[in-house]
């Protein structure tokens, strides 16, 4: 019995190795391919060969970025450090990096009456924050608006993220949580990036720090509601 908690760590570790050794083979392969059709084309154009050091850049940098969210996901588990701290300073820090990306599609994001202590690290509050701003302009329609809104209860406190976007299927609240999963391959690689690591990301630095990340409530015809509740002291 005292075997157990081991062999389960254990065995979450390979699958954890082999899912991601499954991620990385397509890219990596398709890069090798493209590089030998070229190289083995002798009449190759110089045009055509910046066609495939272009395509070879952006592979790159995708799979550099995977490989980032991967070596996120295999750190350790040691609880984070947490400290009183207003939510309105980890949105703000969220914000910023999606700001030009919701300019894009003419999505405006409102964070109006936010201000609020939680007991949390903020770091990583920002981070969790940032995934689910991500996905709501991601999985959004152009000129709509995605909503921050806090509610404050005596044990804890609710941070809301509110999109108008596409939805999420009742079925696919707890499954896409997990790694690698992605409602719809084809509508995520419509919308560019996106490995089905972000919310997997999101719970896990969650779990580290008292948070719980969840979906309220979604309808295809609304839009989805995330939910990021915070322990208070
Ligand atoms: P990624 O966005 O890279 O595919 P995530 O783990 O962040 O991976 O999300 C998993 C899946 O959950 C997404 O592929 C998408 O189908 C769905 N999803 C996440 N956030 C939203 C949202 N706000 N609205 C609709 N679907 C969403």
């Amino acid at each position: 019995a005292t075997m157990r908690p081991i062999e389960e760590s254990m065995e979450r570790q390979s699958r954890f190795v082999s899912d991601a050794s499954h991620e990385l083979r397509t890219p990596l392969t398709a890069l090798q391919t493209a590089n030998e059709v070229a190289l083995r084309n002798t009449k190759l154009k110089i045009g055509e060969a910046r066609e495939v050091l272009e395509y070879t850049i952006a592979e790159v940098t995708k799979l550099r970025e995977l490989t980032a969210a991967l070596l996120g996901l295999a750190r350790s588990d040691a609880p984070l450090e947490r400290e009183d701290f207003n939510i309105q300073e980890a949105i703000s820090e969220a914000i910023q990096p999606i700001i030009p990306v919701a300019q894009e599609k003419r999505i405006s994001i409102d964070d109006g009456a936010t201000r609020q202590i939680v007991h949390a690290n903020m770091q990583a509050s920002a981070q969790i924050i940032r995934i689910l701003l991500e996905n709501a302009v991601k999985y959004s329609p152009d000129k709509t608006t995605v909503r921050l809104m806090v509610e404050p209860m005596k044990t804890h406190t609710d941070l809301l993220v509110i999109d108008q976007g596409v939805g999420i299927e009742s079925s696919d609240h707890d499954k896409i949580f997990e790694r690698f999963y992605r409602v719809d391959e084809s509508r995520s690689s419509v919308n560019g990036s996106g490995f089905g690591l972000g919310l997997a990301i999101a719970r896990e630095l969650a779990a580290k720090q008292g948070i719980k990340v969840s979906v309220k409530e979604s309808s295809p015809e609304s839009g989805t509601t995330f939910c990021i509740r915070f322990p208070k002291k």
